[in-house]
């Protein structure tokens, strides 16, 4: 079933890029195994996919231990500032920084740990309340001061849409982070260059690909539903 699945999302992947004219290779399929077992990973794995995408610190943690080190891990979930420090020595993309003080530790805990972490700044392109994610509004201003930290590396940006019956709706909210992109890049701040959009889930990620996602990050397509355990 998870190998039909997947062979099924990445041809989806493939028709849709050849009908926008993108190339295949600047969209990274992410798989989203939160709540998932590690034998579902490693059977992904097996069939040659790296991209891993988690929501909880304890779980990316637990998973990063006891599967194969060259695994991509992407942190995708809303992130605590007193946990960083459990996946900063391993984490490949943080793609949910959301606040000017959760970009600082994450810098301060690279330094600790000697290296440079990638993040992409996540946009509440739909002003959600409920979503988290930086304001649209204050968006330039906070890239200025997030840029100059040390051993961090803003790679670009990330959404997590409305969910909503007709992928189409999303449309304007892919195509608006998009447009955000090229506003930035275009005020040449140094140490900026927005190449990554993360944008699209099972739900939309054709639509977003056609607005530019170069990251897509899909889970039940792949896994089937998320049963959550009851506490
Ligand atoms: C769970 C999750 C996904 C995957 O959602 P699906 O609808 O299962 O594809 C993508 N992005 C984030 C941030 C998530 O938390």
């Amino acid at each position: 079933m998870l190998k039909t699945n997947l062979e099924e999302v990445k041809d989806n992947i493939q028709t849709t890029c050849q009908n926008a004219n993108r190339n295949i290779e600047d969209v990274t399929l992410i798989c989203v195994s939160k709540t998932k077992p590690k034998e579902m990973i490693e059977e992904l794995y097996e069939g040659g996919m790296r991209d891993f995408g988690e929501n909880k610190v304890q779980e990316l943690r637990d998973k990063y231990e006891a599967l194969p080190k060259d695994i991509t891990w992407h942190m995708i979930g809303h992130l605590q500032r007193n946990k960083v420090k459990y996946i900063a020595p391993f984490i490949s993309l943080i793609h949910s920084v959301d606040s000017e003080r959760l970009a600082k530790t994450i810098s301060d805990e690279a330094i600790k740990n000697n290296r440079t972490i990638d993040i992409l700044l996540e946009v509440n392109v739909a002003k959600e309340e409920s979503k988290f994610g930086f304001d649209i509004d204050e968006l330039s201003e906070k890239i200025e001061i997030i840029s100059k930290y040390p051993n961090i590396s803003i790679k670009g940006l990330m959404t997590i849409a409305p969910y909503v019956p007709n992928p189409e709706e999303n449309r304007i909210f892919f195509a608006k982070l998009y447009q955000l992109c090229v506003d930035i890049n275009e005020k040449n701040l140094d140490n900026v260059k927005m190449s990554e959009l993360s944008m699209g889930m099972s739900n939309d990620y054709e639509v977003a690909i056609e607005e530019g996602s170069t990251m897509v990050r899909v889970g039940t397509s792949i896994f089937g539903e998320r049963i959550y355990k009851k506490l």
